[in-house]
This record gives structure tokens, C-alpha cells and sequence, in this order.
């Protein structure tokens, strides 16, 4: 449809499900795929799964991956970006010193970017998004993990070994929640308390203990089947047990934001990701606790707000990332 030679391809590698967008010259997405992350393969039999829905999207559009002006893939955990390596994953198990951007350009016969999908996020929320002309950008995402990204003056932050905006590694578990074993092999992590996963495992728990709660109910009767979606929709039903666990998530979540908005002094926080689309009422107690925990020339300038661009942020970032910096590896 496009054959302008202008078009732009982002990937997004998750840890239930990958994402593929085709954007044009404009920005305006036209066409996208969403599909679950194939389970139990390896890293590069599962990478060839995911270039192959690309390439299929790109075949409707009448495009070959070398026509692209850039392709850039989105990858979670703990990345190389100069080398293309995901070095680890912790929501990828099995995915270590994975060469993902040659496994990627081998199959689709294009050089591709590599870049951490919450900081591609960020990128993409701050070019289309939530971020759109905000000069100091934190873009958090809570969805199965936590993560946050910052973009200063239009340019990703990285930090020294591209591990910059590791929030939900941040230790903030007290007496009053579980100090889980997170995924980074340490305990007390914010991801561990506040996580859609998180979430729906302590009140699976508890419930497996006896305690007196509807979310089996609404996840058909089965323990295991209970989401964090059935959490917040128990909590704010009245359910006393979903309510204690998404307060601790909140409290949880207020010293991560607090911590952001005090260390970095940002004119806007866009949370997105799966459990912020739990909605209005959750953002809303964030806010009032981070206004009242944070540092008052600091939160009486910063805007609390949804992401914008849903699901594709990563992909969409991924993709004018690596096009910005044509189509080459970044620095
Ligand atoms: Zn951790």
C-alpha cells in the first residue's frame, strides 16, 4: 500500500505476548499484529515466530524488510544496546546472552535496532504520546513487571550499562507485605508487591489459605485463573481481602513514583501498561499520595497521566528510535 520506501517497522518482544507495527513517514500506524509469545521454544526458534508475523505483515503491505528505512526491536530485562544482546530477562526465562538483533536481521535480511522496550516505550510516548514536547519525560509501565524510562531533552536516558529506570527493582516490601522472591533474585522489589503478577498471586495465595474473597468467583471458580484484573474488579466491588492487596500495591507504588518524581524532578509521569489500565481510581490514589510524599517543588509541577499509546508504546518507540538513528545500532 505504502511502497514509499518511507515506512518504518517496530517490534515488541514480551514476556506473554510480542507486538509488530508498520508505521509511516507520519507517525500514523497502518498496520499492526499483537500475538501471544510462543511458549517453550527456544530464544531463536521463538524470535524466527515473531519475524515471520512481521514479515506477513509487511507482505500486505506490499513491502520487503530492505525497503524499510529502519527496524527496530524492543526487548525487555537487562540489554547490550551497542552489541544487540539481551543479556537477560527475567520474564524470558531460558533467554541469556541471546544475539537477538542477529537472529532478527538474519531472518528478516535488514539490519535491526535493539533497545529496552520500557525505554522504546518511553520514546514513542514521548514523540506521539503522553510526552509529546515535554522536555524532562518519565514514562513507568506496570504491567507484568515494573519498569520506568526517562527521555531528557527528546533523547533516551541510559546510564552507564543501558540499566537506567530499573524502578521496580527498587527494595520497598515492609512487614506488611510478602517479601517475595522477585525475578532479579532478591526479595522486597516493588514488581514483587505492586505487579499485575504481583498482585494476582498474593490474593491466589491467600485464597488457597481460606481467606474470605470473591475473586475466585469472578476468575469462574478456579484459584489459579485469578488476574489482576479480577483483583482491582474484587477490590472495588467492596471485597476486603483484594482491597488490602491493591492498598499495599498503591502504598507500594506511591515510594516508587515519589522516589522519581524527587530524584528526577520531571515535568510529566505517564504510567502505563496492564495494570494502569485498571483505570482512573487507581491513578487518582497515586496521585494524592505522591503529593503528599513528594518534595514540593517537585510535585507541584509534575502531571501524573495514562500512557496514550496502549499496548504498541514499545514497538511504535522501537520503530522511530531506529529511524531516527537510520536504521544503525544506537549509541
Ligand atoms: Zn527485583
Amino acid at each position: 500500500v505504502t511502497g514509499s520506501g518511507r515506512a518504518v517497522l517496530g517490534i515488541d518482544v514480551g514476556g506473554t505476548t510480542f507486538t509488530v507495527v508498520l508505521l509511516a513517514a507520519d507517525g500514523e500506524v497502518t498496520a499492526a499484529a499483537e500475538e501471544p509469545m510462543p511458549i517453550g521454544l527456544a530464544p531463536t526458534a521463538a524470535l524466527k515466530t515473531v519475524t515471520a508475523t512481521a514479515r506477513t505483515l509487511l507482505a500486505t503491505a506490499n513491502l520487503l524488510p530492505r525497503e524499510l528505512v529502519a527496524i527496530g526491536l524492543a526487548v525487555p530485562g537487562s540489554v547490550d544496546v551497542a552489541r544487540g544482546v539481551l543479556r537477560s530477562a527475567p520474564n524470558l526465562p531460558g533467554w541469556r546472552d541471546v544475539p537477538v538483533a542477529a537472529i532478527a536481521a538474519d531472518a528478516l535480511e535488514a539490519p535491526v535496532a535493539v533497545d529496552h522496550d520500557v525505554r522504546m516505550a518511553a520514546v514513542g510516548e514521548s514523540r506521539l504520546g503522553a510526552g509529546r514536547g515535554v522536555a524532562s519525560f518519565v514514562c513507568m509501565t506496570i504491567g507484568t513487571g515494573i519498569g520506568a524510562a526517562l527521555v531528557l531533552d527528546g533523547r533516551p536516558y541510559r546510564g552507564a550499562s543501558d540499566a537506567a529506570g530499573e524502578i521496580g527493582h527498587v527494595p520497598v516490601a515492609t512487614d506488611t507485605t510478602a517479601m517475595e522472591l522477585c525475578g532479579c533474585g532478591r526479595r522486597g522489589c516493588l514488581e514483587t508487591v505492586a505487579s499485575g503478577r504481583a498482585v494476582a498471586e498474593r490474593v491466589r495465595r491467600l485464597a488457597r489459605a481460606g481467606a474470605a474473597t470473591s475473586a475466585p468467583a469472578l476468575a469462574g471458580g478456579d484459584v489459579d485463573a485469578i488476574s489482576a484484573r479480577h483483583v482491582f474488579a474484587a477490590a472495588a466491588a467492596g471485597d476486603a481481602v483484594c482491597a488490602r492487596v491493591v492498598e499495599d500495591a498503591v502504598t507500594a507504588l506511591t515510594a516508587g513514583v515519589t522516589v522519581l518524581v524527587n530524584v528526577l524532578n520531571p515535568e510529566v509521569v505517564a504510567i502505563g501498561g496492564g495494570v494502569s489500565a485498571a483505570g482512573a481510581a487507581l491513578l487518582d490514589r497515586l496521585r494524592a499520595g505522591v503529593r503528599a510524599a513528594a518534595w514540593s517543588p517537585a510535585v507541584d509541577v509534575v502531571r501524573i497521566v495514562p500512557a496514550a499509546l496502549g499496548t504498541r508504546a514499545g514497538a511504535i518507540g522501537a520503530a522511530l528510535h531506529a529511524a531516527e538513528h537510520g536504521g544503525r545500532r544506537t549509541c
